[in-house]
């Protein structure tokens, strides 16, 4: 397993935003976190990135515990955010922001290939290198997001509403683009609202429902669950 999660607990405050979640993704998986606004799939992630610390529970990385792991450390052991809200540098260039998200990396060959494969990635992004990344569009924005991620060539990528206001020929885009990023080897954790892409794009997927999951299977299953479509498909 690449990450297990035992028996989370987050707070904020008093507030309890995770009662006890267990998970796991294997490596080489694309696996979806669904859930209503305000389930805690924000929180999960920010859990799993270091951003938010666990009140009870375990988060074992390639086997290693790293509860209590820093956040920067955590992106040099492999784990790599890219942010609901985008959470790009909109006074740096397309190209500062990709620089910085290889802050960790000392390797500026391969940073520099890897830059290039970004551009590959998403061609768009290639053209307006010299563009201040707030000036985008809020789909380049988006884009922008997922390439400073990749920069840090992570083993596991945690993606937050990567279809999030974006048109739905972008929509699928964005999904393909995550396909082909497992092709090349990296593992992703995404969460969404758009359920039905999610689903049918995962390999496995959990569902959220006030901090707690209460169903887990494979995309294909979920998609056909009676309870899960009602849910969250919007067809009864
Ligand atoms: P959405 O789909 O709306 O983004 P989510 O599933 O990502 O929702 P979280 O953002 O993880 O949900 O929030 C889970 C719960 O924790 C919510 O009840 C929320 O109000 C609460 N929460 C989140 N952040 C904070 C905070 N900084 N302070 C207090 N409560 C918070």
């Amino acid at each position: 397993m690449l990450l297990e999660i035992e028996d989370l607990n987050v707070h904020y405050g008093r507030i309890q935003a995770l009662h006890g979640i267990s998970l796991t993704v294997d490596e080489g998986e694309i696996v979806a976190l669904i859930g209503a606004n305000g389930a805690g799939k924000s929180t999960t992630m920010r859990a799993i990135s270091g951003l938010r610390r666990a009140s009870a529970g375990r988060i074992l990385f390639g086997g290693d515990d790293i509860t209590r792991m820093r956040a920067d450390r955590r992106v040099v052991a492999g784990i790599s955010q890219a942010p609901e809200g985008r959470g790009i540098f909109p006074g740096m260039t397309v190209l500062e922001n990709l620089t910085m998200g290889a802050y960790t990396r000392k390797d500026k060959a391969a940073v520099a290939a890897d830059q290039q494969r970004v551009f590959e990635l998403f061609p768009r992004l290639a053209e307006r290198r010299k563009q201040p990344g707030g000036t985008l569009s809020g789909g380049e924005q988006q884009m922008l997001a997922i390439g400073r991620a990749l920069m840090s060539r992570p083993k596991l990528m945690l993606l937050d509403e990567p279809s999030m206001g974006l048109a739905p020929m972008l929509i699928r885009q964005i999904f393909d683009i995550i396909l082909e990023i497992r092709e090349q080897g990296t593992t992703i954790l995404l969460v969404e609202q758009n359920a039905q892409q999610a689903l049918s794009r995962a390999d496995r997927a959990y569902v959220l429902e006030t901090g707690a999951i209460t169903r887990s299977g494979s995309g294909s299953d979920l998609l056909v669950d009676p309870a899960v479509r009602d849910a969250y498909l919007g067809v009864a």
